[in-house]
């Protein structure tokens, strides 16, 4: 059996936005610039999927910014917040200690540069509060930035609450909403938000491609400067068949939302009951509020490494927290803030969900990850210790 597990690093492109993107490339190549016919019929491709994006999130559609995916909308809702800050001698920022890399790197550069990055801590639930946020906001604070939806444990941050916060202040506040958008309801004016990242690849849409929300009179920041694209925002002829493409994966997931929720929620609980079972394991993050595709576990005296080879090598293709594809072999910094010591944290498996997947698959994974469990333990020194009492359990 084979079982693809991975839909939070990315997701199989959908038949509407494959469908979609086909038609793009043979029927509309144009330059969205031009003006003659050809030109123009692109530019309506653009008009639209803008229009399309912007009734899913709840804004305006000349508030939507197409950008090169995830991590360039979070470089460019953070760097314009600063910019702005600068400006009027604010200078604080404050996030949180389990954000995608693309917000925190971004947040460190900017620290270089003399802001005061103030990264929340993350309750062992792995979720931030709205009165953590309020008090630390400053006088001198110009940003708030959570993420929506954390990407390795899945918890659903209260971000209509952590937004009326920062709206009563006064505060800019941006969510990364990468893994939410497409998956959970959004509204950005009920939900006090400012800007917001969203990537295509993440909902069943193409890869490099994405958009940031940034509301009306907000102040936006040019990261890549030439030609008038995105109102002057964006410049580089725009990818209108990955735009449109994108669009469509978004009404295809928006519109089946509620039945696919339904779908992973079942199974998402099946595969947490059927590996809890596994003994000293233990599930990372909240279980209500959690994403419905969404599992992270970690089992004591195993290298999280070890068990998505041998997985891989059954056919079951997972994740691990654990940075191993930057050489480094540090846990995650997610399952970090949340307080796990760095021994169980590099025991982690995520399994992540989508409504490709069948309660067969669930079944199968439910068989063969306690099996691989007991062998890499069985091989394991530190579980040995364990075992002898040399060693303390701490899951
Ligand atoms: C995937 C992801 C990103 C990066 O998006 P890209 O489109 O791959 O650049 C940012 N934030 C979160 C939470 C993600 O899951």
């Amino acid at each position: 059996m084979f079982v693809y597990a991975d839909n939070a690093a990315t997701t199989r492109m959908c038949k509407a936005a494959r469908d979609e993107m086909i038609k793009c490339m043979d029927e509309t190549f144009g330059n969205a610039s031009s003006l003659h016919t050809t030109g123009q019929l692109a530019n309506e491709k653009l008009t639209a999927a803008r229009e399309k994006m912007a009734k899913y999130l709840g804004c305006a559609p000349s508030e939507l910014y197409f950008t090169s995916g995830g991590s360039e909308a979070d470089n460019q809702a953070i760097i314009s917040a600063a910019t702005l800050g600068a400006k009027k001698g604010k200078k604080h920022i404050i996030s949180t200690k389990f954000e995608h890399h693309a917000v925190l790197h971004t947040l460190s550069k900017l620290k270089k540069q003399g802001f005061e990055v103030e990264l929340l801590d993350v309750h062992k639930s792995g979720i931030v509060t709205p009165d953590q946020v309020e008090a630390a906001i400053r006088d001198d604070t110009v940003l708030v930035s959570v993420m929506f939806a954390n990407n390795e444990i899945g918890t659903i941050e209260p971000i209509a609450e952590i937004g009326a916060v920062c709206r009563r202040h006064g505060v800019l506040f941006h969510t990364d909403a990468v893994q939410a958008v497409g998956h959970l309801p959004i509204d950005v004016g009920a939900m006090n938000i400012d800007m917001l990242s969203l990537s295509a690849h993440k909902f069943h849409g193409p890869k490099g491609v994405g958009a940031l929300y940034c509301k009306k009179g907000i102040f936006l920041q040019t990261l890549i400067e030439g030609g008038a694209q995105e109102r002057g925002k964006r410049a580089g002829t725009e990818n209108v068949p990955a735009i449109s493409g994108m669009a469509a994966a978004l009404e295809y997931a928006c519109d089946n939302m509620q039945k696919n929720s339904e779908k992973l929620t079942k199974m998402r609980d099946r595969l947490i009951e059927g590996l809890s079972r596994i003994p000293h394991s233990v599930v990372n993050g909240d279980v209500e509020h959690r994403l419905p595709g969404n599992v992270n576990m970690c089992f004591e005296g195993i290298e999280g490494e070890s068990l998505l080879l041998l997985l891989d090598m059954k056919g079951i293709e997972a994740s691990s927290g654990s940075a191993c594809t930057s050489g480094s072999l540090d846990p995650s910094h997610v399952l970090l803030a949340i307080g796990l010591p760095h021994e169980v944290a590099h025991g982690s498996l995520r399994l992540s969900l989508s409504e490709e997947n069948t309660p067969e698959e669930i079944e199968y994974i439910i068989e063969k990850v306690p099996e691989v469990v007991e062998y890499l333990r069985n091989m394991s020194p530190v579980w040995d210790e364990l075992c002898k009492g040399e060693r303390k359990h701490v899951i």
